[in-house]
């Protein structure tokens, strides 16, 4: 059925990069054989799966949307990606995505961009564009996408979807290929957010392999599904709802703070006084983190080699030249410039005091508040095209979703309503590895 949809639906949404018929038909199959001999029956039992391009997966192509990874057929799986198969899900294939998950509208595939189910005209968010237009229409049960400064909460928030970034460190980053390692964190994109408490229970949790995952008991979080908010108490950021902020999301989050309301929780204005810094920190730092962690992209150990190289710098520069969009070139540009030595100081270490600031921000607000809720992105979903000659304007986009992941802490996207036919979300913040109380209060809402 999976793949009947897709066949149906993905020549306009171009969700997909790579499918993986032949091996989740024979998955299936060994499933079903278990099923028959009696056997247990996992979290995800022969859920179809779709798997952002950026997680690698043994033996089914991996290219983070990128030219210079178009051949590269990862040896192992990420540890996310082996963990939905142990719960007993299909992967079906592997999914569309900003290059090296830079971006915001999915317009920076190197191969061609996913389009909005809601109306093809328009984009469908990013960086898991692809993640979040599949599950929108109807491809796949569930997807993983990677947030580094939003790209599961904004692609969600645009395409009408469910869609958590877990606490920094909840899930493990093995075989997530790096964007900003500080930042990354893969998460589930869903229909509801029951779906999406039954996909962060099959992927959270304690991996060796990744030096900053967090060894602490995992909660049962379809437990906390409740409905019940009363007593909650919540901020709501005057900074998410001023100069910037279309008036129609603007009164889409007034009416879902009424909804809280009315199930008996409280809200209260707060400000986040640092939040006009945290896009320059974020750029600074992101940047930075892209330019080393793209070092190894060499044209000798993973991916395309140019031909005819005159030496080995020629080849490293060919290759570079060559494998890289132009979006990522500027990022590697521009973090290349804020770690050199004279500029150090002045940028990233700078950069790196003010996130300091930001997480101070939330730790104030969270010594009153159980909850922070505001938009999750200023506008709904723009047309293909009409931002992509003003990398500024794209990177102002992320305002709403930035100082969370500077901040480390746990967010979840939740549609509340629409604009001229197209999805608005619903940003619910909690505190660090408290994804028990945004589910809840985001169960609660929907
Ligand atoms: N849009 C942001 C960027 O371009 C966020 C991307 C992400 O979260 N991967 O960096």
């Amino acid at each position: 059925a999976s793949y009947a949809r897709i066949k149906e639906t993905d020549e306009s949404i171009k969700a997909f990069l790579t499918l993986n018929e032949d091996g989740a038909r024979t998955e299936a199959r060994e499933l079903d054989n278990r099923l028959q001999q009696g056997g247990e029956k996992g979290l995800l039992f022969g859920l179809p799966a779709g798997i952002k391009d950026n997680i690698v997966t043994e033996g089914l192509l991996t290219t983070c949307a990128s030219q210079f990874l178009s051949n590269y057929n990862p040896i192992y799986s990420a540890t996310s990606a082996r963990k939905l198969k142990d719960a007993d899900a299909v992967t079906i294939g592997k999914l569309n995505m900003d290059e090296f998950a830079m971006g915001g509208s999915n317009e920076n595939s190197s191969y061609y961009p996913t389009r909005n189910p809601w109306n093809t005209d328009y984009v469908p968010g990013g960086s898991s564009g692809g993640s979040a237009a599949s599950v929108a229409a109807g491809q796949v049960y569930f997807s993983l996408g990677s947030d580094t400064g939003g790209s599961i909460r904004q692609p969600a928030a645009y395409c009408g979807i469910v869609g958590l970034k877990p606490t920094y460190g909840l899930v493990s980053r093995f075989g997530l290929v790096a964007f900003a390692s500080s930042l990354d964190q893969i998460g589930p994109l869903t229909k509801n957010v029951e779906d999406s408490a039954y996909v962060l229970q099959a992927i959270a949790g304690y991996d060796a392999s990744d030096s900053t995952s967090a060894n602490i008991d995992i909660p049962d979080y379809t437990a906390a599904l409740t409905g019940d908010v009363k007593g909650l108490r919540i901020g709501v950021p005057k900074e998410y709802l001023g100069a910037g902020i279309d008036p129609r999301v603007k009164e889409a989050v007034m009416n879902a703070l009424k909804v809280y309301e009315s199930l008996g929780a409280t809200w209260e204005e707060v400000s986040l006084p640092h939040t006009d810094y945290a896009i320059a920190t974020y750029y600074l730092l992101a940047s930075s983190e892209a330019s080393s962690n793209l070092a190894r992209f060499d044209g000798v150990r993973y991916g395309v080699r140019a031909d005819n190289p005159d030496n080995l710098i020629d080849l490293y520069r060919k290759s570079r030249s060559q494998g890289f969009g132009p979006e990522v070139k500027r990022r590697i540009m521009l973090g290349t410039y804020a770690l050199s030595s004279g500029y150090y100081d002045a940028y990233y270490l700078k950069a790196q005091k003010v996130r300091t600031l930001i997480k101070g921000d939330f730790d104030n607000i969270f010594k009153q508040y159980d909850l922070i809720i505001g938009p999750t992105a200023p506008t709904p979903a723009f047309r293909i095209g009409e931002q992509v000659g003003d990398p500024l304007t794209m990177y102002l986009n992320d305002i709403c979703t930035i100082p969370v992941s500077l901040a480390g802490i746990p967010a979840i996207s939740v549609p509340c309503g629409t604009a001229d036919g197209l999805p608005i979300g619903l940003q619910i913040i909690g505190k660090a590895f408290d994804e028990s109380t945004v589910l809840r209060a985001a169960h609660a809402f929907e």
